[in-house]
């Protein structure tokens, strides 16, 4: 056998969210390890794609209810245990670098310090894995965290899939030669973007679909098999891979009227955990109204790249439909129900007759208007979907995150006295793009400097389509 991949396990009490970080770090391959040699095909060990890595790939173990007390007592005694429990005994043996899953919200409970106590022990590298650092402008106090004295505190939320890369770009150091050297060959079919559509009931989501899908579609549902709740459709558009969920299993498993409602609510929040990309559609004959507003806000939360939809525009109200100042103003209007997701680009389209009428950028970004264009089809669509998914995908060198945001401190409003001079900041990820500053005083950040950076970032980068985050951090936790 060839050089096995790195081995990382994910260690912890329960209810931290291993099992959400290992599907967070697994779900580019849903395959299950086969050279894990000896292992027993199970859920919990799973190989995952490393990103900064170029997507090669490590072995991942997932020690699920494990605790300490059941380690000690059977560790001597092999035996005693089942075949799958060997396997995980041995694996954080061998672990190139054990995971402690903490909460972040929780801080250290005693229980942690006694699986601290246990993995140290073993004598690997660990780090810890601060979870549920959902909302990453709360500037969580992980001070307590250093006494336990691991190699690394990486922040992530497994649930947002925020802080992924950084977290793999934090591991990189102990996967040893493995991660030097030739880059693995990407493996295109790796590569592929979920998208889920999501919207209130008949603002028109399946025929987005049907005419999004076409003919795939057709291919899809007649397979056997898929009379389950949702059918992922997988399209190639624009030299992209796309896996687009179906919803119609909204309406068939609705009995009355509220309860489409509230289904089209569940779905949206468990598509959205995995989706790239989001159309969020709205109802141009209708306006928008508080539960689009509440969808929309699922969509920000979960950080995909987003598309409003403006559907049945072939219905909206006169002066509106047929110029781009009609398109303009209802583009403010959904700006004003909807201004977390101003970073969305507009397009108007009507599902129904299968056109794309136009688009806007996206109510913060400056723009030339050009008369409305001659109705298309709705491929292209499409093509703003890999425009903005290709925006996402940069990344921006620390030096250059600090020049722009020295700059920008030194010509915006003066949050000199809990900012201090920024000198150390740099960009964790990009699934949304997200950057971590060092600041004297993380908590005391106003949402005022978060738009002001976010705006000063999108002048110059676009990352159009996608939210920004920041995380502050205290200089003197570094
Ligand atoms: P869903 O509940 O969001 O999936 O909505 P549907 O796709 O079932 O559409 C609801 C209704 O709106 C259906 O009667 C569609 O024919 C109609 N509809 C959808 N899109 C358009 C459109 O662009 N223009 C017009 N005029 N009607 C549409």
């Amino acid at each position: 056998m060839t050089t096995q991949a790195p081995l990382i396990a994910l260690v912890g009490r329960p209810n931290v969210g291993k099992s959400s970080l290992f599907n967070a770090l697994t779900r580019k391959r849903n395959a299950l390890v086969a050279d894990f040699s000896g292992v027993t095909r199970d859920r919990r060990f799973g190989e995952a794609v490393v990103e900064p890595m170029g997507d090669k790939i490590v072995r991942i173990v997932d020690t699920g209810g494990w605790m300490p007390e059941q380690w000690r007592k059977n560790h001597d005694d092999k035996e005693l245990l089942q075949n799958i429990e060997v396997q995980i005994l041995k694996a954080l043996e061998e672990a190139s670098v054990i995971v402690l899953v903490m909460n972040i919200r929780e801080g250290v409970t005693s229980l942690d310090e006694d699986i601290v106590r246990y993995i140290r022990k073993l004598n690997r590298p660990f780090v810890i894995a601060a979870n549920k650092a959902d909302k990453l402008n709360e500037g969580y106090q992980i001070g307590d965290f250093f006494q336990l004295g691991a190699d690394e505190i990486i922040p992530v939320s497994a649930e947002h899939k925020v802080g992924i890369y950084d977290f793999w770009e934090r591991l990189m150091p102990y996967f040893g030669e493995y991660a030097k050297g030739e880059k693995a060959e990407k493996a295109p079919e790796d590569k592929i973007y979920r998208v889920t559509i999501v919207g209130r009931p008949n603002v028109g989501k399946s025929s987005l679909l049907n005419q999004i899908v076409g003919e795939e579609r057709a291919v899809a549902s007649s397979e056997p098999g898929t009379t389950t709740d949702s059918v992922d459709v997988e399209i190639e558009r624009g030299g992209h891979r796309f896996l687009v969920v179906d919803t119609a299993g909204i309406r068939r498993n609705a009995k009355r009227k509220d309860e489409v409602e509230d289904l089209g609510v569940m779905y949206a929040k468990r598509n959205l955990n995995d989706a790239d990309l989001a159309f969020l559609v709205v109802d141009a004959a209708e306006g928008v109204t508080a539960q689009d507003s509440r969808i929309a806000s699922l969509v920000e939360e979960s950080g995909c790249t987003a598309i409003l939809v403006a559907n049945k525009w072939d219905l909206a109200p006169m002066p509106i439909r047929d110029t781009v100042d009609g398109l303009k103003k209802f583009s403010k209007m959904m700006e004003k129900e909807i201004p977390f997701l101003d970073y969305a680009p507009v397009v108007a389209i009507s599902a129904e007759k299968g056109r794309l009428y136009d688009s806007l950028p996206g109510a913060d970004a400056e723009v030339v208007l050009e008369p409305l264009k001659m109705p298309n089809t709705l491929d292209d669509i499409w093509t703003l979907a890999v425009e903005l998914i290709e925006a996402r995908e940069q990344r921006i060198e620390p030096k250059q995150v600090q020049e722009l945001l020295a700059e920008a401190l030194t010509v915006g409003p003066q949050w000199g006295t809990f900012a201090g001079p920024m000198k150390k900041a740099h960009q964790v990820g990009n699934r949304p793009p997200q950057f971590m500053v060092f600041v004297k005083d993380a908590n005391k950040i106003p949402e005022a400097m978060r738009r002001y950076l976010s705006r000063t970032v999108r002048e110059r980068y676009g990352f159009r389509g996608n939210p920004i985050r920041w995380v502050f951090k205290h200089r003197a936790d570094r």
